[in-house]
């Protein structure tokens, strides 16, 4: 006879064998069908970017992409070419700097991260905002440290966007984060006051042209003398980040730094 807690196991094995026998996930990347091991993901906090995103893609979709790693652009996270060598200022910013201190990203948009993010923002898979805001939490406490920042800022969608959408996909990935006692998440800190055309198609001159004066304050002040952390999905030119930077520094913030998802080459 089988003791209890070996027929327990056994019980648990064969239940947990039904459930991927009768319930394996679609792969979002490729959409072919894959077993999931649940047992392995069921861990108190996903660690890295395949644990993270193991439930909604295949293996071999979960490699494919790519962390942003150094040599970059100290101010503004442009990931080099080379792949030798130390961070150090880009042409772009070495030319015209950004008015933000520094931007840092968790991976390049490309591949399964920009469909990753594809998926949450166009097709309303905000079951991806948990994960992918661990990934951020985790990439915001490799580059600054506890104390660093007071206030968390989501870039902010237009009413009518938002209306569309029926959620920020910024605020979703910060939602959750527990951060020490001194910083807070604002969700409302930034409007944004003009709908703009699509940035896509645009280069950078024209972008920033686009959405100059797209954000106010939605209290004055309330940056007065802050350090802020914005929070986007994807940094591409860095236009819509400028505009929001100088709304908060016109409003007294003291230094602005970036946090995205993703970074476009
Ligand atoms: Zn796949
Ligand atoms: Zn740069």
């Amino acid at each position: 006879m089988l003791g209890r807690t070996r027929l327990t196991g056994v019980l648990k094995r064969l239940v947990h064998g039904m459930g991927d026998a009768l319930f394996p996930a679609k792969c979002l990347g490729c959409g072919r069908l894959f077993q999931h091991d649940t047992a392995t993901s069921s861990t108190a906090r996903p660690v890295g970017f395949s644990a993270a995103m193991a439930p909604h893609f295949c293996l071999p979709c979960l490699d494919r992409w790519t962390a942003v790693a150094s040599p970059l652009c100290s101010r503004c996270g442009l990931v080099f070419k080379s792949r030798e060598g130390d961070d150090h200022l880009c042409g772009r910013c070495l030319d015209r700097p950004s008015t933000f201190t520094r931007a840092r990203a968790v991976g390049i948009y490309d591949n399964t991260l920009k469909t990753a993010i594809h998926a949450l923002k166009f097709k309303g898979k905000v079951s991806l905002a948990g994960p992918l805001g661990g990934l951020l939490l985790d990439t915001f406490r490799y580059y600054w440290t506890d104390g660093d920042v007071d206030v968390v800022a989501p870039v902010p969608l237009h009413r009518l966007r938002f209306r569309q959408r029926g959620f920020n996909q910024a605020y979703l990935l910060v939602r959750g984060w527990a951060l020490p006692e001194e910083t807070v998440v604002i969700r409302d800190l930034l409007v944004r006051i003009r709908a703009t055309d699509a940035q896509t198609g645009l280069d950078r001159q024209q972008r920033r042209s686009n959405i100059r004066n797209a954000f106010a304050m939605s209290r004055r002040g309330q940056s007065s003398g802050k350090r802020v952390l914005l929070v986007d999905d994807v940094l591409t030119t860095g236009a819509t980040a400028d505009a929001c930077t100088d709304a908060l520094l016109r409003d007294g913030a003291r230094r602005v730094d970036v946090l995205t998802l993703a970074r476009a080459l």
